[in-house]
């Protein structure tokens, strides 16, 4: 069905509140905003629209509340869980959605470094919020692989992590106030930049984690941090996670919160980076079975971390905890620590038909939860292999049972296998006081484990914040909950 001869009434409000040029209806012009990175999760739209302001935003909410179509919120489309993709909709069925994109709202309002506080539009991508925070001397907590696409409002309604929860939190923990269109087209001005506010129900926090279904986050109001003057980052090598976590412990002794980095690889993550990228080299061995990139950070600028860290690792060494370790000894060479990193994602794209999953325990079963959660689906599925990568310091793995792509080409029933490989991994994490979702969120993949595994009075209270929000159940449909 040509969306034009369905939504014809929608389009024309649309395209006199936006301009013509900002409502996309074409086929070419739609594809990147209805099909998710991975390329896994697509569906059909009445048209893509890119407001420019907040006032564009609640005309387009109240238009679409009117004419009953729904809208799904879009930042940078990075989501790991299909969150922000209008996932099966279909315009013969009538459940094609708006997509609401705010790329066009990227404004940094103000930056108070007295307060230390910045006030950015949604659309703002984290790099740049992160680049204009630096050129005032501050620092804006939380940093992930994504930085370069996603923007502070997908973070807010993600309540992103990243590498940097260790030291600074997650993005909840950055956020001082929001301003949000809600589903009826009004605006909720809270964005308050107060550090203490104790008058009523602190309402911000229902659309930080909101995953788009309680409103659009069109500006927020950040923390920051003063700005790092020293940084000392380590390449170790372990034979297991529990020398990391003894490392860690450690490590948290000596060096309190100048820790800003510990993050775990598995020796099949490593593999898949250096199969995908041949220009990365490993400073240790890249047979150990376990790897962790370390980083220690303070804002004093005689700070001696070099020499904190070379004590911090000889004395791991000689509890025997560590194989080898490599200090960088550069910016470049900290760098390319890093990006070893940061290659993860892409790596695990090519290298095989990963099932990603994002648990988080509590730290000290960690261990545990790895060795149980492997015994568990390589028993049911012996062609498995494991892939890791944990954001360690806070207790979140993303353990990705992983299939060859000739695997999963002969796999007829490949949704029922991917859901029953997750749900035996949740299982695990769960039955260790742990979740199911740690930083990604539920989007689309996940509502039923949330149904599932969530006590039924949270499921319910849920479902109760939604309605009173939502009754018309206009935002991101089929998200976070089924409805
Ligand atoms: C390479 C890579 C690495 C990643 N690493 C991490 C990581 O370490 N930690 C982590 O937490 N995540 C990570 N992610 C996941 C993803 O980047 C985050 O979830 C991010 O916060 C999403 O931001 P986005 O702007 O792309 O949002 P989108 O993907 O566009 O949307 C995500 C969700 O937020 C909603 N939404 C978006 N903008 C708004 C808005 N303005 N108002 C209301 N709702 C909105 C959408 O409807 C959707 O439900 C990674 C992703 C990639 C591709």
């Amino acid at each position: 069905m040509n969306p034009s001869s369905s939504h014809a009434e929608l389009l024309a409000t649309l395209r006199q509140h936006l301009g013509e040029s900002h409502v996309l209806t074409l086929a070419q012009e739609v594809a990147p905003f209805v099909e998710d990175w991975r390329g896994r999760y697509r569906g059909e739209v009445v048209a893509v629209v890119q407001p420019a302001s907040t006032a564009e935003v609640a005309a387009v909410v109240k238009a679409c509340a009117q004419a009953g179509v729904k809208v799904v919120p879009q930042g940078g489309h990075t989501s790991m869980v299909g969150g922000a993709t209008p996932v099966g909709a279909r315009l013969s069925e009538g459940s094609a959605p708006v997509v609401l994109s705010l790329r066009r709202m990227s404004r940094i309002r103000e930056i108070d470094t007295i307060g230390n506080t910045l006030v950015a539009e949604a659309g703002c991508v984290l790099q740049t919020l992160q680049e204009a925070a630096q050129a005032h001397g501050r620092l804006y907590g939380v940093t992930f692989g994504a930085q370069g696409s996603c923007q502070i409002g997908g973070n807010v309604s993600t309540n992103a992590g990243g590498t940097g929860v260790l030291k600074y939190g997650n993005t909840r923990e950055q956020v001082l106030g929001l301003e949000v269109v809600l589903p009826d087209g009004r605006i909720w001005n809270g964005l308050r930049t107060l550090r203490k506010d104790n008058a009523g129900y602190n309402l911000k926090h229902l659309f930080i984690g909101g995953e788009g279904t309680l409103g659009i986050v069109t500006a927020v109001a950040l923390r920051l941090h003063p700005q790092p003057a020293v940084t000392t980052t380590a390449w170790l090598t372990l034979d297991d996670v529990s020398q990391a976590l003894n490392c860690l412990a450690t490590l948290q002794s000596i060096a309190g919160d100048r820790i800003a980095g510990f993050e775990l690889l598995n020796r099949a993550q490593l593999q898949a980076v250096l199969a995908t990228f041949p220009d990365i080299r490993l400073p240790t061995d890249p047979d150990a079975p376990y790897a962790v990139l370390v980083e220690l950070s303070d804002t004093y600028a005689k700070a001696n971390l070099q020499g904190l860290l070379e004590d911090a690792l000889s004395q791991l060494s000689e509890q025997g905890l560590l194989r080898d370790a490599a200090l960088a000894a550069s910016d470049t060479q900290r760098a390319a620590f890093w990006h070893i990193r940061h290659s993860i994602s892409e790596a695990n794209r090519k290298s095989g038909m990963g099932l990603s999953t994002d648990v988080a325990v509590p730290v000290k079963s960690l261990a545990m939860f790895i060795n149980e959660a492997s015994r568990a689906v390589q028993a049911r599925w012996p062609e498995l292999d494991i892939v890791l990568v944990s954001h360690m310091g806070d207790g979140n793995v993303h353990f990705i049972p992983r299939f060859s792509f000739e695997q999963w080409a002969r796999i007829p029933n490949q949704a029922e296998v991917a859901d029953a490989v997750r749900a035996t991994v949740h299982d695990v994490a769960v039955a260790l006081g742990g979740t199911f979702s740690a930083e990604h969120g539920v989007g689309h993949v996940l509502v039923d484990e949330l149904a599932r595994l969530r006590p039924p009075l949270e499921l319910e209270l849920m479902h109760r914040v939604r309605q009173a929000l939502d009754p018309q159940a206009l935002m991101n449909p089929n998200k976070l909950l089924a409805h």
